[in-house]
């Protein structure tokens, strides 16, 4: 089955993955005080830490070392160009030997000297973001150094060869990466204590990336403690990974709606494709449905662009909670969503989207001082019956939803006529159904009954904005 993109919180991406929440003005609060007080902790560890560090120069040599190595891959990538939500990267291979090495006052400082160069160099993001990325960096590697030099007096030892330290550095790497998740995992919860500590921990590529960056830091420490001037030979290799990293991170960003995590419409087309190309191999059952959120511009007009976008967030994540891992879903353009459920029938079809129809109506966003509601219209098609390939089943899905806007919207609809020329089917077998939201009259208008829709010049109650496109042929098919 094709695989979705969905927005997932990474912990390791540090704090800036927040942003894609809304959280409640209560869970607001207590994320602003929690961050804060992870700031505040960082502050009196560097104050602790400058009063009791010994200072020697080698430690500054050392430091200064690897922190050029981090600052020639932030230069070495840069201008590969960082869209935003792509934050992986490999900077711990240049941290970790920092709290290995050296005292612990070093590793609180390495994550403020490569935060600020990113932040200058990369990419200028709200300042907190860095702030408290830089914090948490920070006191994961403290700890995690404090821990080392406790049970490893001469970080040398480590460049000798010996099986124990390089036991405690591997155990200090792995606390490293757990405090640093536990840290950013706590504001994820904070900020939407809906979310599933599986969906906030567990990725897959992220554990492999933690992984690799614990191999690269321990070994980067090996060779610092032997000779600085290893670092020379380790700095390519990282380079190269990073941009590899860089590169596979940029093409995911491609298929994604930068807005709402979901697959853009491109993406969505092609997945889409396959999906109904192996429906029609197999004889599968496939339903599709596009999913547009009624009055939207209303949401606009009264709490300004912002707080719709919080809106399509919200409408997106809920769309992606309640369907399951292979089925396809894609933000149209707009406030225009697509869902392919492959295996769906039309009694499946009808569920998922009343299912969906009832959850996002109970969706409560907050603005300012109020909360913002919001209703879908959806239409329906199914293959087999009202087409057999994907621009077919998107008109018709299309006329379907013309027809739930027409009818009073916040309902689900399929095509008013089942257009698929089938000399055999008999019209009374066809799936007809038509859900209607319980506060609605029962004296809406009934629509006028319509011909087959491959040869009828469609009218929508309302055109949409050119630049929202969203039909078919804007898709590119
Ligand atoms: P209907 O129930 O008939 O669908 O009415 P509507 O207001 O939802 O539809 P209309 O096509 O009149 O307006 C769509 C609005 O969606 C207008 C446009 O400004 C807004 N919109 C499109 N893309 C975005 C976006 O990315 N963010 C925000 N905030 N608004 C968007
Ligand atoms: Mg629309
Ligand atoms: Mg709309």
């Amino acid at each position: 089955m094709a695989a979705t993109s969905h927005a997932s919180i990474q912990p390791r991406d540090g704090v800036s993955t927040l942003v894609g929440r809304w959280p409640l003005l209560g869970q607001r609060r207590a994320l602003v005080i929690y961050l804060s007080a992870m700031v505040a902790l960082d502050l009196v560890a560097i104050m602790v830490f400058s009063i009791t560090v010994e200072f020697r120069w080698s430690d500054v040599y050392t430091f200064s070392a690897l922190m050029a190595c981090g600052a020639v891959c932030i230069e070495a990538t840069r201008r590969l160009g960082v869209p935003a939500g792509v934050s992986r990267d490999l900077l711990s291979a240049w941290w970790l030997p920092v709290a290995l090495l050296l005292p612990p006052l070093y590793a609180l400082f390495a994550p403020i000297v490569l935060q600020a160069l990113l932040q200058m160099r990369v990419r200028a993001t709200v300042l907190y973001r860095r702030v408290t990325s830089s914090a948490a960096i920070g006191l994961a590697g403290c700890t995690a150094s404090v821990l080392f030099h406790r049970f490893v007096d001469d970080p040398g030892v480590l460049s000798r060869g010996s099986g124990p330290p390089i036991m405690y550095a591997v155990a200090a790497a792995v606390l490293f990466a757990l405090l640093n998740i536990a840290l950013i995992a706590i504001a994820a919860l904070t900020a939407d204590p809906d979310m599933s500590w599986r969906e906030v921990l567990w990725n897959k590529e992220s554990l492999l990336l933690d992984i690799v960056e614990l191999c690269l830091g321990i070994t980067v420490a090996i060779g610092c403690g032997l000779n600085l001037a290893l670092l020379l030979l380790a700095l390519p290799p990282v380079v190269l990974l990073q941009r590899s990293l860089l590169h596979a991170q940029l093409q995911a960003a491609a298929r994604t709606d930068a807005k709402t995590g979901l697959l853009n419409a491109a993406a969505w087309q092609r997945e889409a494709d396959t999906e109904i190309v192996r429906a029609r191999r197999t004889g599968d059952t496939l339903a599709l449905l596009i999913i547009d959120i009624d009055h939207f511009k209303r949401v606009n007009d009264a709490h300004g662009h912002l707080a719709g976008d919080q809106v399509l967030v919200g409408v997106a994540s809920t769309l992606r909670s309640q369907l399951r891992e292979y089925d396809v879903v894609g933000r149209f353009g707009g406030e225009e969503f697509v869902v392919l459920l492959p295996g769906a029938d039309a009694r499946e079809a009808r569920r998922v989207a009343e299912r969906l129809r009832a959850r996002i109506g109970h969706m409560a966003i907050p603005a300012d001082d109020t909360l913002i509601r919001v209703t879908i219209s959806t239409g329906v098609a199914l293959m087999s019956v009202h087409g057999d390939d994907l621009i077919e089943l998107l008109a018709a899905a299309d006329l379907a939803l013309y027809r739930a806007k027409e009818l009073g919207r916040d309902r689900v609809c399929l095509p008013a006529i089942q257009p698929q020329p089938q000399p055999q089917s008999q019209p009374q077998s066809q799936p007809q159904f038509q859900s209607q939201p319980q506060s609605q009259s029962q004296s809406q208008p009934r629509p006028q009954p319509q011909p087959q829709f491959q040869s009828q010049p469609r009218s929508r109650p309302e055109p949409p904005e050119a630049s929202e496109g969203s039909r078919p042929e804007q898709l590119g098919i």
